[in-house]
């Protein structure tokens, strides 16, 4: 098989299946999706010194953290852990990261990595076929063909935001939208909001908006767990020294890291957090 040379080129027509690839257009290994999969992927394969593509259909990469903005967007697992093992960050501002910075985050580890030259945005694959004389895939996307002898599928499992079937939901007058595509344009205040859901993207915004809005109702089907979370800033001194010198202080209370406790449900609020990561 011929292996791509440093800077391939597009085909931009849909060329039959039968017909020869490309050497410029085909490669070992080809990526759909540049979530936090996709450009996990593209950096192994890179230090593996093997050649490949990555496609995005959007126009940055970023994935589920380049589409979600609504109010108090982040991660619910510690951002030290929901980050690439070969990357630490240790200068997450919080202990769940909020959207931007994680978005920044995927975009900063591809760079440092150097595989932002194998992005190709606004490349959605719209068909992969298994072609058996060539021994390839080829792969039809929204601007050309690619051929690739193996295919990594890092497209995400919940990128397309899903809006449940409601009657009368397309007769609705007033103004809706899901929370994956928040309408930043359209102000909340003082309006009465309804929010369809109680699952971990309504947990989050849920209390950004209710002490905007008149008047705020939650239809919920199946009623979630929800506790406080325990998401204290992370000082200056805690980047500077790191978590081996610094000490937790809870209330006063100063612990190790290593002694690192949520606070009971009973005595600990969302709001005014008492404890700091020195
Ligand atoms: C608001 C939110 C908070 C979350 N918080 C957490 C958390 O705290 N902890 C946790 O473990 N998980 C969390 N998740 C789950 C999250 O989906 C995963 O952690 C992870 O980011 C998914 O990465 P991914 O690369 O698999 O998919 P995605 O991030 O969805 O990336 C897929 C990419 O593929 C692209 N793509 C799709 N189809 C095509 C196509 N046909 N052609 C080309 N490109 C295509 C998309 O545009 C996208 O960029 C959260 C999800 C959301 C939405």
């Amino acid at each position: 098989m011929a292996h791509a040379p440093a800077q391939p080129t597009a085909v931009n027509a849909f060329d039959g299946a039968g017909a020869a690839p490309a050497a410029q257009t085909t490669y070992p290994v080809i990526v759909v999706g540049a979530g936090f999969a996709g450009i996990g992927a593209a950096i192994r394969l890179r230090q593996a010194g093997i050649n490949f593509l990555l496609l995005e259909k959007g126009n940055e990469i970023g994935g589920v953290w380049r589409d979600n903005s609504y109010p108090g967007c982040g991660c619910d697992v510690p951002s030290a852990l929901y980050s690439y093992s070969f990357a630490p960050n240790p200068r997450w501002s919080q202990f769940f990261a909020q959207q931007g910075e994680i978005k920044d985050y995927t975009r900063r580890t591809a760079e440092q990595f150097g595989v932002m030259d194998r992005v190709r945005l606004q490349h959605e694959l719209l068909e992969a076929r298994w072609v058996d004389a060539q021994k390839l895939w080829r792969l039809h996307t929204s601007a050309g063909v690619y051929w690739a002898q193996f295919v990594v599928m890092a497209s995400g499992p919940m990128h397309v935001p899903v809006l449940p079937h409601i009657k009368g939901l397309d007769t609705f007058t007033g103004v809706h939208f899901h929370s994956a595509r928040w309408d930043h344009g359209y102000d909340l205040r003082g309006k009465r909001v309804a929010v369809i859901g109680s699952g971990a993207s309504a947990i989050q915004f849920v209390p950004h908006i209710a002490p905007l809005v008149q008047r705020l109702t939650l239809f919920q089907r199946t009623a979630p767990w929800v506790l406080p979370k325990f998401d204290p800033p992370i000082s200056a001194r805690w980047h500077h020294h790191g978590p081996a010198q610094a000490h937790c202080h809870h209330r006063g209370r100063p612990r190790t890291p290593g002694q690192l406790q949520p606070p009971s449900p009973s005595r600990a609020t969302n709001h005014g957090v008492e404890q700091r990561l020195l």
